[in-house]
């Protein structure tokens, strides 16, 4: 069955109501939006953060015909200093740093010219192998049904591939968000377990593996004059579960590892989960970045601080329909300027 947010998307993203929501967020603000990795169409992978290359080639035609897709340097300089265009600004950035960046969104930034920033983090890169939500992810990618029981450690019981698509992502995201909020270490025993527990290696879908991309992509994407680099922190933690020092070495680190792989200066962050406080703000702003988004889901305006932009998330089972709301800010955004 739809459900009813499904339904409202068909009308309210009739072109007659994005134009004049576009209109107005022309003038008041600029849409960040955040996407996570690329694949090949015939990629058979159930995850929310993996987008089909015919998606997003879609999505983009659609976002140059109404937008202009700017670097995150120029939609600051013009937040700051508002020159009253026509036309709305659009940001569109990536987070992690998984292969596909390279392989399959690196060949479209060159031939539509359009400018990107991907957030790498870095730990991944260094040691060739995932962070534990996408070695999760990764374990889950096989054509039978995976039965997660993790009431040792205080959570639930998952049952996983029951359904395809959406449905089994909503699955695989609940047990993902319980494993985040252990703390890291208890965190690091539960994922073990689970490992252990789950169909072997030679059972998963070969062509639905996410894997992280190796420093030399990480170089061949800074040889493309339209992709800004930015970090994702060293380790990936939610950075306001660790203590500052911590933190700030993660933070620090991750902007060295990229400035030596890339010969750039790294000046724009992004916070894993999109999770900050007032410490990991200042730890970002004291490590020398000028930016740092979030995921908090609206139009980033004026008003917002620097360091804590707000981006849009597009995934895997969003339809068109709802891609086009969420870039004049989602049902949320249209419900506020219509109040
Ligand atoms: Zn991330």
């Amino acid at each position: 069955m739809m459900d009813w947010k499904q339904l409202l998307y068909v009308p309210l993203s009739h072109d007659f109501v994005l134009g004049s929501l576009r209109e107005q967020a022309a003038s008041t603000g600029v849409t960040v939006l955040a996407y996570h990795e690329l694949a090949q169409d015939d990629a058979d992978v159930e995850a929310w953060t993996v987008v089909r290359k015919s998606d997003f080639l879609r999505q983009m035609d659609y976002l140059s015909r109404h937008y202009d897709i700017v670097t995150l340097d120029r939609a600051i300089a013009r937040l700051e200093a508002p020159t009253g265009a026509s036309r709305p600004l659009a940001v569109i950035t990536f987070d992690d740093g998984d292969r596909g960046n390279a392989d399959v969104l690196l060949p479209i930034v060159e031939e539509l010219r359009i400018p990107v920033t991907v957030y790498i983090a870095t730990r991944q890169v260094v040691d060739r192998n995932p962070y534990w939500f996408d070695q999760v992810i990764n374990a889950l990618q096989v054509d039978t049904v995976v039965d997660v029981d993790l009431g040792k450690y205080g959570l639930g019981r998952y049952q996983i591939n029951r359904a395809r698509g959406s449905k089994n992502w909503l699955e695989i995201e609940r047990l993902l968000e319980a494993l985040k909020a252990l703390d890291p270490a208890a965190r690091a025993q539960a994922v073990e377990a689970m490992l252990a527990a789950v169909p072997p290696m030679e059972q998963r879908r070969k062509n639905g593996q996410i894997e992280p991309m190796r420093v030399a992509d990480v170089k061949a994407l800074a040889t493309c004059s339209w992709m800004t680099i930015g970090s994702h922190s060293h380790c990936h933690n939610l950075l306001t579960q660790l203590s500052a020092s911590a933190a700030e070495e993660s933070v620090k680190n991750s902007k060295s590892l990229l400035e030596q792989w890339t010969g750039r200066t790294i000046e724009h962050f992004a916070y894993p989960n999109g999770t900050y406080d007032n410490m990991t703000v200042g730890v970002v702003r004291k490590t020398g970045f000028r930016s740092a988004v979030t995921f908090e889901s609206r139009l980033w305006r004026r008003v917002d601080s620097l360091y804590c932009i707000p981006r849009v998330g597009i995934g895997r089972y969003d339809s068109f329909e709802k891609f086009k709301l969420n870039l004049v800010g989602g049902l949320r955004g249209i419900w506020r300027s219509a109040a």
